[in-house]
């Protein structure tokens, strides 16, 4: 993949695909992602760059038919590196002699097991720095030390110590105090004797100490982070995924930033592993993480508000710049603030939105959250998972999660959530009280700490977001002319495109909601995905399209109430329903044009 392309989202949660797997209606779910040549969902974002969707199809997705693999290939370890392979972090493409035992190997992992183990675990990488990056300098002596904390659950022998090998590789010795590895209740043979054994050795040669952590019982990520943590020695807690490859210089900006400031969390540039051919990929620069309706981690641009703190800064490409939500895996954090803090909603199980409750948590009780643009780490993202939720679906997992996460931390926001999510609302009014054992502790906390409100966060942190916040509407658009509402092309991550119009739902329908200014105040018409009514030209019959937020003037529009028309600003043309039926134009406004006028219908999402 060439270095400009990628940009991941972490895998999160992939509502429309488990509704998909639910019903398994295939053929009306496939639509909704396409897919790239190497398997992953992609789409092209506001400037033009592709975006790489993490999505994950759960457990036994219909039509993911997975090979019965026996406890022998699971229990094999089949590192065997070949000189060159996967050097600099070129791919790997298997002979294709191997193609069909690779491919049955895919499904122990999720990712090609076979490219992996052709790979040494002390393979090399481009340094994808920026130049300023490359010539900072840091003095090691005022840099506090790290614990690295990698918690894993049947992880392959290679990735996980290529993660291993790539820290004790490219970090300076003096700040790793330690390597922490947390084994979440694995099965697999080779991560028993054998990888004792030999990080034992590694520890000796490297002279960094490096232990491994067992839970005998299987506690999900969550409760292995804050084993790790409450095992750790050193002044900070970097944590790690267990198929990380560092990159060179990647601690050094962690740390300089976090020595400053110690109510932080600070994250690296998180670059890409193929999960086909391992090959490394540079992501883009200047995102952050934020959410959306769903609770769905996502990668957003950085709004204008940054930028122009970026500009003030003469563009200072070392400098952190922050991040309303991390993507979770890879951070640094002071030891004692994370205790401090609170560390991690243990009652959160096995995976996910546990980035969600602690970005909020940081944010609203006072810390930042933050990314350091010079320290790049590369992440195996993978799409689907290859854990055993027990007897749960990882959606069933996700939404407890997530629901406990609104809970806490949402207000009333919470109840938007629950509008927009129907699933998340069913599950909650069926389980509630088992996934909201023990809440009055986080709650208690969230008062000790006197946090903030999370509309405090969407107004402070993250004025770009694009819930219907403050002054804004919730809304469904209805046609005068033909009595049907706005809908955004589809519930996926990528709803951007052409604007159709379908019968109006008689409750909130994600797909036809609608944030839109107060009424004569020019705005943005926005909807989930952070995707906005936009044109490209402000001539005469222009199409309407839905495209990316990006704050420009070109975006906005103005709601008559009296007339029902609404006028795109810059051309103050109007907003007109297309002869076939559902396309979008500007047209001139005309008061006797039917097509022209449109019925504001408030959505009620508070009770
Ligand atoms: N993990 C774990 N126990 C679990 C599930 C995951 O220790 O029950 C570990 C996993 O091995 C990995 C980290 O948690 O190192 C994050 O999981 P994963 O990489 O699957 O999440 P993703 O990066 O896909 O969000
Ligand atoms: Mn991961």
């Amino acid at each position: 993949m060439p270095s400009y392309l990628p940009n991941v989202l972490r895998p999160a949660n992939p509502s429309i695909v488990i509704e998909c797997a639910r019903t398994h209606k295939q053929v009306l779910c496939d639509h909704l992602f396409r897919e790239s040549s190497n398997g992953q969902k992609e789409y092209v974002d506001k400037h033009g760059v592709h975006i790489i969707v993490g999505q994950y199809m759960g457990n036994g997705f219909p039509w993911n038919p997975q090979p019965n693999l026996t406890k022998d290939v699971l229990n094999e370890n089949h590192y065997s590196p070949m000189k060159t392979f996967g050097e600099n972090g070129s791919p790997v493409y298997v002979p294709s002699k191997d193609r069909s035992k690779a491919k049955e190997l895919f499904f122990v992992n999720r990712f090609n097991l076979m490219a992996s183990d052709m790979i040494s675990v002390n393979r090399s990488l481009p340094d994808p720095r920026k130049a300023a990056c490359r010539m900072k300098r840091y003095n090691l002596d005022l840099l506090p030390d790290t614990s690295i904390i990698v918690v894993f659950h049947n992880e392959a022998w290679s990735t996980l110590l290529r993660t291993v090998h790539s820290v004790l590789n490219r970090s300076p010795s003096q700040l790793l105090r330690e390597i922490i590895l947390v084994d979440d209740a694995s099965d697999r043979l080779f991560l028993a004797k054998d990888l004792e054994e030999y990080v034992d050795n590694l520890s000796k040669s490297s002279n960094i100490p490096i232990n491994i952590i067992r839970s005998k019982k299987r506690i999900g990520l969550i409760r292995a982070r804050i084993l790790g943590a409450e095992k750790a020695l050193g002044k900070v807690l970097t944590f790690l995924d267990a198929h990380c490859e560092t990159t060179i210089g990647w601690l050094e900006p962690l740390l300089q930033r976090i020595s400053i400031d110690h109510k932080i969390v600070v994250c690296p540039v998180i670059d890409i592993i193929n999960d086909q051919t391992f090959a490394y990929s540079r992501s883009f620069d200047s995102h952050w993480g934020a959410i959306n309706w769903e609770l769905n981690f996502r990668w957003f641009s950085v709004g204008h508000r940054e930028l122009k703190r970026m500009r003030l800064r003469n563009y200072d490409q070392t400098s952190t710049y922050p991040s309303p939500i991390m993507a979770g895996g890879l951070f640094s954090i002071w030891k004692k603030y994370f205790f401090d803090m609170g560390t991690y909603d243990s009652h959160l199980e096995i995976w996910g939105g546990e980035n969600i409750e602690m970005s909020l948590r940081i944010w609203q009780c006072g810390g930042r959250v933050e990314i350091a643009p010079c320290s790049h780490v590369a992440h195996l993202f993978r799409s689907s998972s290859p854990y055993n939720f027990g007897n749960k679906q990882v959606g069933d997992v996700l939404y407890a999660n997530l629901i406990r996460v609104a809970e806490v931390w949402l207000d009333q926001w919470k109840f938007f959530f629950y509008k927009l999510n129907p699933v998340a609302a069913s599950i909650r009014k069926e389980n509630g009280t088992e996934i909201l054992s023990n809440i009055e502790q986080r709650i208690k906390l969230r008062e000790t700490l006197k946090c903030k409100t999370f509309g405090w966060f969407l107004e402070n942190v993250w004025p770009e977001n694009f819930f219907p916040f403050k002054d804004r509407r919730f809304v469904q658009i209805q046609s005068m002319h033909n009595h049907e509402c706005l809908q955004r092309p589809s519930n996926g991550p990528n709803p951007t495109g052409k604007v159709i119009t379908t019968k109006c739902a008689l409750d909130i329908y994600g797909p036809q909601g609608f944030v839109i200014p107060v009424v004569n105040k020019p705005g943005f018409i926005m909807t989930d995905e952070s995707v906005c009514l936009d044109v490209n030209s402000a001539d005469e019959h222009s199409p309407v399209l839905l495209i990316a937020c990006s704050e420009f003037d070109r975006q906005k529009w103005t709601i008559h109430p009296k007339t029902n028309f609404i006028v795109h600003q810059k051309s103050k043309l109007c907003l007109t329903l297309g002869k076939r039926g559902s396309s979008l134009l500007l047209i001139k406004c005309r008061p006797d044009h039917n097509r022209q006028r449109w019925n504001i219908r408030d959505n009620q999402w508070s009770p």
